[in-house]
C-alpha cells in the first residue's frame, strides 16, 4: 500500500518575502481571520498562509485547526476528453477542401466537441478535507486548467498521478510551475518506475533540481513511485489498473472507490478484470466511432467491454474529431431502451458528483 519516495522539496523559494505576502493577501480575504501580522517572520506566514490555501479551508482566528466546509461533494471534474492533437485540429480548419463538420463546430469554444489532452480532477472530501488529485498533464494542461480552474475555484493542487509517460499525459509537467511557485511549495507525484525513467529524459530538470541555474524557477516536484498494487493518495485509495495501450506498452488505468478511469487502452489483460467488479462508473478510451486502432479502443471495442465489465454507468474520453458529441451520444442513448446501458460520451469541463 505504498508508494516509494524519491526526490526532496528545495526548502527555500527563491522570493520567499514576495511569496509570503502575496499568499497572505490572497489566503485570508474574504475570511474572517485575525492573525497578526506584527511578530510574525514570513516564515510563519508562510507556513499559515500556506496551510490554510492547501486544505482549501479558512483557518480559524486562534489556533491551526482545519474546518471541513459543510455540504462539499466529491466529484470528478473532466479536465479534458479528447486526442493528443486536440480537436479541432488545426489542419481540418484550414484545409480549403475538407469539411469536418466536428472540428467546425469544435472551433466554437462553447462546443462539447472542444476537447484537450484526456485528464480527470478527482476532488475527494476526505477526513483531511478536500483534495484536488489530478490524474495526468499533458500537453495542453495550462490551457485546460486556464478554462475550468478559475470557473471551478480549483486553487491548489495536491497530487498528480501518472497513467503513462506520453506527451499528452505528461507534456504539462513543466507548466506545474505557477502552482509551486505562487501557490504551493511542493505537488508530489505518482508514476510507475518505466515512466519515471521517461521523464528523466524528457524533463530532466524536474528529476534533478541541482542542474537548474540558482534564480530560475522550475516545477517543484515530488515523485513517488507507484508499483501495480493499491496505493494511498490523501487517504484515498487508488488501485492501479494495468492496461495495454499499443502492443507491449503498458498504461495504467485507476481505481478509487467504485470509479475505474482506464484513460488509453488496446487491451485488458485477463488479471486486471477482478479489479473491476462492482463498478459504479467507468470512464473508458474511446477513440473513433468504428474501428479500433493498435493503441486505442474504438466506440465497437469499448461498447463490449462494457458489456463485458457491467459499471453501472460509463462514460467514454479521448475522443478523436471523428466522433461527435451530440449524434454519437444520441447512438449511445438507444442502447438504454435495447441493452439497459447507460452510456455516454464526457466532455471538457463536465462535473460528475461521486461517493467516495
Ligand atoms: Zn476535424
Ligand atoms: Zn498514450
Amino acid at each position: 500500500m505504498s508508494a516509494l519516495f524519491l526526490g526532496s522539496v528545495r526548502p527555500v523559494p527563491y522570493s520567499l518575502t514576495n511569496f509570503a505576502n502575496q499568499r497572505f493577501k490572497l489566503s485570508f480575504s474574504g475570511f474572517p481571520v485575525s492573525v497578526p501580522r506584527n511578530g510574525l517572520s514570513f516564515h510563519h506566514l508562510f507556513k499559515r498562509s500556506f496551510q490554510a490555501s492547501i486544505h482549501s479551508v479558512p483557518l480559524e482566528s486562534t489556533s491551526n485547526s482545519l474546518v471541513t466546509p459543510p455540504g462539499e461533494q466529491s466529484e470528478i471534474i473532466f479536465v479534458g476528453t479528447g486526442t493528443s492533437e486536440g480537436i479541432p485540429r488545426v489542419s481540418c480548419l484550414t484545409d480549403p477542401f475538407k469539411n469536418c463538420p466536428v472540428c467546425k463546430k469544435a472551433a466554437d469554444p462553447n462546443s462539447k466537441n472542444r476537447r484537450l489532452n484526456t485528464s480527470i480532477l478527482i476532488r475527494y472530501n476526505g477526513a483531511s478535507g478536500m483534495r484536488n488529485i489530478l490524474i495526468d498533464a499533458g500537453k495542453f494542461f495550462y490551457h485546460s486548467a486556464l478554462r475550468w480552474f478559475p470557473t471551478y475555484g480549483i486553487r491548489t493542487l495536491d497530487a498528480v498521478i501518472i497513467t503513462h509517460s506520453h506527451a499528452d499525459a505528461i507534456g504539462g509537467l513543466d507548466d506545474l510551475r505557477d502552482w509551486t511557485n505562487n501557490v504551493q511549495p511542493h505537488i508530489p507525484i505518482y508514476v510507475a518506475r518505466r515512466d519515471f525513467e521517461v521523464m528523466k529524459k524528457t524533463h530532466y530538470y524536474l528529476v534533478d533540481t541541482s542542474v537548474v541555474l540558482e534564480g530560475a524557477a522550475v516545477s517543484e516536484l515530488q515523485f513517488h513511485i507507484i508499483q501495480e498494487e493499491p496505493f494511498i493518495v490523501n487517504d484515498l485509495k487508488i488501485t492501479p489498473l494495468p492496461v495495454w495501450h499499443g502492443e507491449g506498452y503498458r498504461s495504467l488505468g485507476f481505481r478509487f472507490g467504485n470509479i475505474c478511469y482506464i484513460s488509453d487502452v488496446s487491451d485488458i489483460p485477463d488479471e486486471t478484470y477482478p479489479l473491476l467488479e462492482d463498478c459504479d462508473l467507468l470512464i473508458m478510451d474511446a477513440l473513433k466511432p468504428e474501428r479500433s486502432t493498435p493503441t486505442h479502443f474504438g466506440l465497437p471495442r469499448a461498447l463490449d467491454e462494457v458489456r463485458k465489465i457491467q459499471p453501472k454507468r460509463t462514460l467514454f474520453t479521448g475522443m478523436m474529431h471523428l466522433m461527435d458529441h451530440e449524434e454519437i451520444n444520441a447512438q449511445l442513448s438507444g442502447l438504454k431502451d435495447t441493452e439497459g446501458l447507460d452510456v455516454q460520451l464526457s466532455y471538457d469541463g463536465l462535473r460528475v458528483p461521486i461517493d467516495l
